[in-house]
């Protein structure tokens, strides 16, 4: 299920990351997040009320070649505005008005998203009158908070879920394998979902989305059916024209979500970017699929070693999906192309494989016969039993007597046993522990 996305934007030093901080941090539930795949986090999920959304953190975005902070800002806002469902617009209340505040606000009034003005660093409510200024913005009432001291962010969060968009049915596609394509401007998205559709019978092209950024292809092959979510189809239609496209984080999140596998595209010609390893630690989070898509591998001087050295490259920056296989093609010259799709049904299969229990048991008393589970100060952790929950990503209950036993280095080791016995590749798998 795609969760409606809230941006946070304003100009530096206003509070938003304090902001973000206090709102995944503090009184909301957060998803359980793996050790070590992102130190700084731009994006979270969080729920209020029962309800879920992925909060977003514009400030943090990666706009290296932006000097001019005002042209930064005013991108930031554009950006959030065309893909956030709801933006948290946030003001210093103890700066005061500045003229950058008025021209994000500009651009916030020109849409038709619904905006939260946050006045910030109020930690005495009686100096209300200090936020009248703000009315001049022409976005309503400032809601008041000190996101450093936690005060009325539960009733920032009461507005935020009234402000959210109705939950939208997803249509309910089960027999489709959904494909997000990922990666940074020019990689070749565009021309790589085009070699394939190229290659393959198209049933509908075209269609707009569930959402308005992403643009939805579907086709059959072999019996197959899939869609695929093209995250840069959109920006030939969109107002921002490529000069200011960016690797829009947002656009991505949502493909990511909204997907079984995600092919992470790589410019063979380039580095992997700190953006595409954080859309990427994001994908195993959520627990999709990858595959590695290395492109332009047209462009490449080649001898015997060149692709292993790529592939080691890849390992070291992408430490923690040593699933995901990788592909080399050329979307321009059509090499490999083929394969894309014939390596999305292998690892479809990978992420939905079910283990029969009798079989998990027996290799998993094999694996504690070899290597004993952890101990700490004479206790020792027993594993009882395990069963597989699900798929999508496979995932296992282990039932254990002292679950705080348990050590990261040790499920490791049971993941490394289940994928040399099974494979799983491309898929992260996810073990859950369970007291018993
Ligand atoms: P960002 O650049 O918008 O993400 O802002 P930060 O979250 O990094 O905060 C900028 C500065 O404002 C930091 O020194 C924070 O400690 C401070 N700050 C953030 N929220 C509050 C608040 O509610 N009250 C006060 N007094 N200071 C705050
Ligand atoms: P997107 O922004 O990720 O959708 O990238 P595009 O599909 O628009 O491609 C960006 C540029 O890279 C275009 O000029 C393409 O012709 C070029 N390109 C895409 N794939 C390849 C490839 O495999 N080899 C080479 N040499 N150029 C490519």
């Amino acid at each position: 299920m795609a969760k409606p996305i809230v941006a946070i934007v304003g100009r530096p030093n206003v509070g938003k990351s304090t902001l973000f901080n206090r709102i995944v941090g503090g009184r909301v539930a957060i998803v359980e997040g793996v050790p070590g795949v992102t130190r700084d986090r731009l994006y979270q999920d969080a729920e209020w009320n029962n309800r879920w959304f992925t909060l977003v953190d514009t400030g943090g975005l990666d706009y290296r070649d932006d000097d001019e902070i005002v042209s930064h800002i005013r991108k930031q806002a554009e950006l959030a505005i065309e893909e956030a469902d709801l933006v948290l617009f946030v003001v210093d209340a103890r700066a005061g008005l500045t003229g950058t505040d008025e021209d994000v606000a500009r651009v916030l009034r020109r849409s038709e998203k619904p905006v939260i003005l946050v006045a910030n660093k109020v930690e005495h409510f009686d100096k209300a009158h200090e936020l009248y200024d703000f009315y001049r913005l022409g976005l309503g009432e400032p809601l008041p908070v000190s996101a450093a001291e936690g005060l009325n962010t539960g009733d920032l969060l009461d507005r935020l879920v009234k402000e959210l968009p109705p939950v939208e049915e997803e249509e309910n596609e089960d027999d489709v394998i959904k494909i997000a394509v990922i990666g940074r401007p020019n990689v070749g998205k565009s021309s790589l979902v085009n070699a394939i559709l190229g290659e393959e019978r198209v049933i509908v092209s075209n269609i707009p989305g569930t959402t308005r950024d992403a643009i939805d292809s579907y086709i059959t092959r072999g019996g197959n059916k899939y869609s695929i979510i093209d995250t840069a189809g959109i920006r030939r239609r969109s107002k921002i024209g490529q000069s200011t496209e960016r690797y829009s984080v947002i656009r991505s999140l949502r493909a990511v979500d909204r997907s079984d596998i995600v092919l992470m595209l790589i410019d063979a010609v380039e580095q992997l970017t700190d953006q595409d390893k954080r859309i990427a630690g994001y994908a195993h989070e959520k627990g999709r699929a990858a595959i590695l898509v290395v492109n332009k591998w047209d462009l490449i001087e080649k001898d015997g070693r060149t692709a292993n050295r790529y592939i080691e490259n890849l390992r070291e920056g992408l430490g923690f999906m040593q699933y995901a296989p990788v592909l080399f093609v050329s979307a321009l010259t059509r090499q490999r192309v083929h394969r894309v799709l014939e390596l999305v049904d292998y690892v479809s299969e990978q992420q939905n494989m079910r283990i029969a229990t009798a079989d998990l048991n027996q290799l998993l008393r094999e694996a504690v016969l070899h290597n004993a589970p952890p101990q700490d100060k004479g206790r020792h952790l027993k594993i009882f039993y395990a069963t597989q929950a699900g798929v999508k990503p496979p995932t296992f209950i282990l039932f254990v007597n002292e679950p705080e036993l348990m050590h990261f280095s040790y499920l490791r080791y049971i993941e490394n046993r289940l994928r040399s016995a099974y494979g799983f590749e491309g898929t992260p798998i996810k073990l859950v522990m369970r007291k018993r």
